[in-house]
């Protein structure tokens, strides 16, 4: 070995060890990464990047300091690969809406077989398909960062606080703190059904400021009030199954309480179904 290899072997040593893999999804969480444009290289320099199959062809999938892993668990081989890399990794951070709620895809546990069906590719039969299901439904998340996509700051943020030894504190604000910052029209004013009372910020309410709803991709705030926020979509004229479709959507699997705190609140909305 020269000494130019032996010091960046030496160098590389002290690195963080990280990877970032995918199961199920489609990929636009590790593009999110990609999509750092501007800090990618300083951020890939500063780890020992072990693994990143999407981009890189060698890749090791043994011993990492941390793991950002992509995507659910919707059959035996994801479960498989996710148990393997938990096993080898010290931190699992859960990266973006499918892998920290089930987000989209999971929905399907909401609905009947014959709705979707017809959509399923025929080699699907070969997958021993499971429940989909987010990560920490099978192993121990260290740390989350939510969104469909998440947030490319975010993880710029993140990977930049472990490798200075610190994890970030996770956003506990609903989106409406950052929404009010600006200056955006309150949409439920205008009667729009925003999920942003109930849900994390930490995305700048980027869907209200292009004029959208949120429909609470990143998540519950862990103390939300559920039953206010069905009320006041109750009270702007939504029904119940609008109101629990929509809250299903991104969040389902993270909101078991739904349909009983639903029946709770007794359905006094003037019939105002969107679907
Ligand atoms: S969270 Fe969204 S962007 Fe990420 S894999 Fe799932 S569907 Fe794609
Ligand atoms: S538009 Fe939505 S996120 Fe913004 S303040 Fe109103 S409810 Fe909250
Ligand atoms: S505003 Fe809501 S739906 Fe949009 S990115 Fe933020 S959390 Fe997700």
């Amino acid at each position: 070995m020269t000494n130019a290899e032996s010091y960046l072997k030496s160098e590389q040593s002290n690195k963080l060890k990280v990877g970032f893999f995918g199961i199920t999804g489609c990929a636009g969480c590790l593009l999110s990464i990609i999509f750092n444009e501007d800090e990618i290289l300083d951020l890939i320099n500063a780890v020992d990047l072990k693994a990143f199959p999407f981009v890189k062809e060698v890749n090791s999938d043994e011993s990492f300091d941390y793991v950002f892993m992509e995507g659910l668990v919707a059959n035996k081989e994801d479960l498989e690969t996710l148990q393997k890399i938990r096993s080898n990794a010290k931190f699992l951070i859960s990266l973006g809406a499918c892998a920290c709620t089930g987000c989209i895809p999971a929905y399907r546990q909401y609905t009947l077989k014959e709705n979707y069906e017809h959509l399923l590719y025929k080699k699907t039969e070969n997958l021993e398909d499971l429940k989909p299901t987010p990560i920490d439904a099978h192993v121990r998340v260290d740390y989350y960062i939510p969104g469909c996509p998440p947030s490319k700051r975010e993880i710029v943020n993140f990977i930049k606080a472990i490798t200075v030894g610190k994890l970030p504190l996770p956003n506990d604000n609903p989106v409406c703190v950052e929404c009010r910052k600006n200056n955006n029209q309150c949409l439920l004013d205008i009667g729009k059904p925003c999920l942003g009372p109930i849900t994390s910020g930490g995305c700048d309410s980027v869907c209200i400021n292009g004029g959208f709803e949120c429909w609470g991709c990143r998540g519950p705030t862990k103390d939300m009030n559920l039953k206010l926020m069905i009320n006041v979509l109750k009270s702007k004229g939504f029904d119940e199954k609008f109101i629990q479709d929509r809250m299903r959507t991104f969040v389902g699997l993270k909101l078991p309480m739904l349909e009983s705190v639903l029946h709770d609140t007794g359905n006094n909305a003037e019939s105002h179904n969107q679907n």
